[in-house]
């Protein structure tokens, strides 16, 4: 084996004499001579075998440790066999000492140190191997021998070696002094620095390495160990190449990868090819990127090849068949070198030829789905009979989404055909009696034409189907007559239009009175019959209607199961009922009140009746539509007294004004939520007949706003706004439409829990429609600013429009109250809407919320949120108020919105004066002037500070004259960017 080491002194190298110190004149003796190889050599020689006592010292020069902890000697010499000595005596030797004296500096003299073991340190007495016989030095064979020694710690700067003989005949050869080292090696990816051996033979010195560049440790501490014969040992930890760089010349060096491959990641893997359709840029890359047009999706592996987006699906096939249509298509010709293929239907509904195609709305179906179809066939109902559609088959792959373009596609035009109705879905019982049952139906969630009439169909539960009779009806109520009493009887309804006749409706259950329930139904009816009769007959009356009312509670609550409640039953589920206004589970509808034959029979349904004595006014707190509004007391038996607000019916009434007015209890007393006013209960059995609600202390939204302006922080603002939403959501849920969400309709209570309340159908209707269906008996009265413009158009009201009105609520409450579109006419106001101007964000109202405002004013209906999106919208904005900071000044050019229309352009005018009339602020023509605010550019940097500085005190002027400042600065930055 190889070892490593450094000499510190060869005398064989010696030129000229070594020179070494002998003691004393006559022992050792230096003589040139040879080495095995024959070349001269300068050796020391001694062979006092003759004379007893010899003790002979030869000493080295200074020898420098150069950092070395172990000295190893290593001697050649030749002894000769004593034995082969004529006449020799029994002081012939055969060995000789090795001694070692250290010192910081060369101070050996003649004399010192002294020639003894200690000071000297002996190392070892040396012995032949082989002793040669008849061999003397001059030139003849001789038997060399080679021993090494070695010592150590030494610590000093160097030292001298000695050699003692004391009595052989022999010849120092060679002395060679060496230290040894571990050298500087890479090993496992690592650089070792040289390392010098420790002090003992058995020392490990431990080295740290470090990685070779571009090499990254995988396994710390990268360490080896150097043993004392300068052998590195037991290997731990080590590097690997880092990205972008492999590993060549056995592992010693990491290059970086040739251009046009790459290593994604740090180990011993080699560099690899680019993928097709892709390459590097430059040397050492880590990843190939793809050529342009070329992507790889998230999940694809680097060494995949890049992939291209798919081309159009191919060879559409489609089938109308009425209302539903089925499409089939080939896949594309071009897949982009990927196999996740998918397609996505697009609907466009064309109208009747009326130009453009809008998107269609969320009631078309799609089977098995609309999106990420993977076979190239799709199934779509529910489409509108006669009316052109167009569909977009759009081929997307896994890297769609990452081309600049939209997917390619293949759009086919179709034209559905004539079609039937859709089923009924729902059918009430507004009345019945011993022989008859009243039942109104809603229309069909298709209609696909104008509806010429019903067919209703009915029969004996207990009789056969074959038996049914048939009944027309023009509308969708019919009182069916002549039934037998106490009798369950099963109907189905159907509509037709000039299409045929829709598929017949569910099976619904309802059952004719017994002759009791009919008697006690009719004595509870007298007192309304009677109006008003004598106070002593009423009273007599009264008792009697008490003690009935009392049994009639008792009797009906117990639910049989098929109660006298509206039922509905659909076909599909078993016979088992469910209560009536529960849709699916959970789910409760809310009943029209006139769906009714008798919206007193509604009222009692949905409002409790209070004894009037259990009810204390207190004062009129505000005008309602049928009386005035009072705040009062409500004890009800075994109940704390709790304040109420009492609304009345002022005498001299209609029998239709107090339908009318107790709708609104009829409507108020299905709901039952935090944010919905709750109703108490009604008294209708004494005058004035009253409704009974809990009472809101702030009372309307408006004025309280209007009260408190600029009092909350923009987290309360948006906790009452939340609280609406809530309220609205819940009414949206119960297939409510409020028609009138406004602030005005909003209450607000002591803790500032808002509340929609104003459920009042009547203000909706036509003095003169008895027609109770929704969309005919809507008239005149619309609130124009609150209302989408499609409600306004066609009377297309919906949570949708209530949505719409909702974005008017937030706009009233940020801006404290103001009105919207202000003094603009209702004209006006119909016209901005129709060219797409919508209200600006109200001073310091956070960018996130009136961005919600225009969301709920989309122009197509579908495209505004959800209640339930716009309840959890807000609830993000609270739980996360730094999205409210952001509030985005006027003039920072945010679209010219409304405010433009309503302020008039200042580039219109030639002078300040002209615009502060055309504001109508003409009045402070003169403030302006002295504070020498003539000129545009000087009024459009005034700020609040300045414009109270004019002396503005009245607050609506200052809001006024600062909006038109802010639109007169927006306006003036946008004719700066057109001039860009
Ligand atoms: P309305 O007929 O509901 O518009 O009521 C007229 C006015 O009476 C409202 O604007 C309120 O100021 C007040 N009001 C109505 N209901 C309540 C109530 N529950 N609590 C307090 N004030 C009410």
């Amino acid at each position: 084996m190889h070892l490593f080491s450094d000499v510190l002194m060869d005398s064989t190298t010696a030129t000229a004499e070594l020179g070494w110190t002998i003691y004393p004149s006559l022992g050792w003796e230096e003589v040139s001579g040879y080495d095995e190889n024959m070349s001269t050599i300068r050796t020391y020689q001694v062979c006092n075998v003759f004379n007893g006592n010899q003790n002979n010292w030869v000493r080295t020069k200074y020898i420098q440790r150069r950092g070395a902890q172990r000295i190893h000697v290593e001697m050649k010499f030749s002894v000769r066999d004593c034995s082969s000595i004529p006449n020799v005596t029994g002081s012939c030797k055969e060995t000789f000492n090795l001694y070692y004296f250290e010192t910081d500096k060369d101070v050996a003299t003649k004399v010192y140190p002294a020639w003894m073991e200690n000071p000297w340190i002996k190392v070892d007495t040396i012995a032949a191997d082989e002793s040669f016989s008849q061999v003397d030095l001059g030139g003849r064979v001789m038997k060399i021998n080679t021993e090494v020694r070695s010592f150590g710690p030494v610590s000093r700067k160097g030292f001298y070696l000695a050699f003692q003989d004391y009595g052989a005949c022999m010849s120092l050869i060679a002395v060679k002094v060496f230290y040894r080292k571990c050298p500087r090696v890479i090993r496992n990816g690592a650089i070792f620095e040289e390392t010098l051996s420790g002090a003992e033979s058995t020392s490990l010195v431990s080295a740290r390495g470090s990685c070779v560049p571009n090499g990254e440790e995988v396994d710390v501490p990268i360490k080896l160990y150097c043993n004392g014969d300068g052998e590195w040992l037991v290997p731990i930890g080590r590097c690997v190449c880092k990205a972008g760089y492999e590993s060549v010349d056995n592992g010693t060096v990491c290059r970086a990868c040739l251009s046009g491959s790459f290593k994604a990641s740090q180990g011993d893997q080699q560099c690899l090819q680019c993928p097709i359709n892709s390459r590097t840029t430059s040397e050492g890359a880590t990843n190939c990127v793809c050529r342009s047009g070329y992507y790889r999706a998230d999940s694809d592996p680097l060494q995949m090849p890049c992939t291209t987006v798919p081309s159009a699906p191919q060879r559409v096939i489609s089938s109308v068949n009425e209302t539903s249509l089925r499409l089939e298509w080939d896949p594309p010709k071009e897949s982009g070198g990927r196999e996740d293929v998918v397609y996505n239907i697009i609907c466009k509904s064309c109208g009747s030829g009326r130009g453009a195609c809008t998107r269609c709305g969320d009631n078309v179906q799609f089977f098995p789905r609309q999106l990420g179809l993977t076979d190239p066939r799709v199934h779509i109902s529910d489409l509108l009979a006669h009316t052109q559609y167009t569909f977009e088959i759009q081929a997307v792959n896994g890297v769609s989404d990452q081309s600049p373009y939209s997917p390619q596609f293949t759009a086919v035009n179709i034209t559905t055909n004539q079609a039937a109705p859709s089923a009924v879905s729902i059918m009430h019982q507004a009345s019945r009696t011993v022989d008859s049952i009243t039942l109104s139906w809603s229309q069909p969630d298709q209609p696909n034409g104008v509806i010429l009439d019903y067919e209703l169909q009915y029969y004996e539960k207990n009789m056969a189907e074959s038996n049914s009779t048939l009944l027309r009806s023009q509308t969708n109520t019919a009182v069916i007559r002549g039934l037998k009493p106490e009798t369950i009887y099963i109907f189905q309804v159907r509509a037709r239009t000039v299409a045929g006749f829709g598929r017949l409706s569910g099976k619904m259950y309802f059952q004719t009175m017994t002759e009791e329930e009919y008697s006690s139904s009719l004595q509870e009816k007298l007192p309304l019959i009677i109006g008003s009769a004598a106070a002593g007959v009423v009273f007599l009356i009264a008792v009697v209607v008490l003690i009935i009312v009392c049994n009639r509670r008792g009797s009906d609550r117990t639910e049989s199961e098929y109660t006298d409640k509206l039922q509905h039953y659909t076909s599909g589920h078993s016979d088992r009922g469910r209560k009536f206004g529960d849709v699916s589970p959970g789910t409760k509808i809310y009943i029209d009140p006139f769906t009714y034959e008798d919206p007193n029979e509604a009222v009692r349904e949905f409002a409790k009746e209070i004894d009037v004595t259990c009810v204390k006014i207190e004062q009129v707190i505000g005008a309602g539509e049928f009386g005035e509004v009072c705040s009062g007391n409500l004890r009800l038996p075994g109940k704390r007294e709790i304040l109420v607000a009492i609304k009345t019916l002022k005498s001299g009434y209609t029998d239709k004004q107090r339908r009318d007015f107790l709708s609104e209890a009829s409507i108020m007393g299905q709901f039952d939520h935090p944010n919905i006013i709750h109703l108490e209960g009604v008294v209708t059995k004494s005058t004035p007949v009253m409704i009974i609600t809990e009472f809101m202390e702030n009372g309307s939204l408006d004025s309280f706003l209007r009260q408190n302006d600029g009092q909350f922080t923009v987290i309360q603002l948006v906790g009452m706004l939340r609280g609406i939403a809530s309220g609205m959501k819940y009414l949206c849920d119960m297939n409510y439409v409020h028609r009138d969400l406004a602030a005005r309709n909003i209450l607000v209570n002591s803790n500032l829990v808002c509340k929609v309340s104003d459920f009042g159908l009547s203000r909706f209707l036509e003095d003169d429609t008895s027609d109770p269906t929704y969309t005919s008996a809507l008239g005149g009265k619309i609130p124009i600013r609150w209302t989408a413009p499609e409600a306004i158009q066609y009377r297309k009201f919906t949570s949708s429009s209530d949505v719409w009105s909702y974005g008017i609520v937030m706009w009233e409450v940020m801006s404290y109250g103001e009105r919207p579109y202000w003094d603009m006419s209702n004209q006006d106001v119909i016209n901005a809407i129709e060219q797409d101007y919508r209200l600006p964000p109200p001073m310091d109202c956070p960018n996130t919320l009136h961005q919600l405002m225009l969301d709920c004013w989309q122009k197509d209906r579908n495209n505004r949120p959800k209640f339930n999106q716009i309840v959890n919208t807000l609830d993000k904005m609270i739980r996360n108020p730094g999205s409210l900071k952001a509030t985005t000044p006027l003039s920072s050019g945010v679209h010219l919105s409304l405010l433009d229309r309503s302020t008039p352009d200042f580039s219109s005018f030639s002078t300040v004066d002209e615009w502060l009339d055309a504001i109508k602020m003409g009045q402070y023509k003169e403030n302006f002037a002295n504070e020498d605010l003539t000129t545009f550019e000087a009024v459009s940097q005034m700020t609040m500070d300045d414009i109270l500085k004019v002396g503005v005190t009245l607050a609506g002027h200052q809001k006024k004259i600062l909006n038109s400042v802010q639109m007169m600065r927006a306006q003036m930055n946008q004719i700066q960017s057109v001039e860009v």
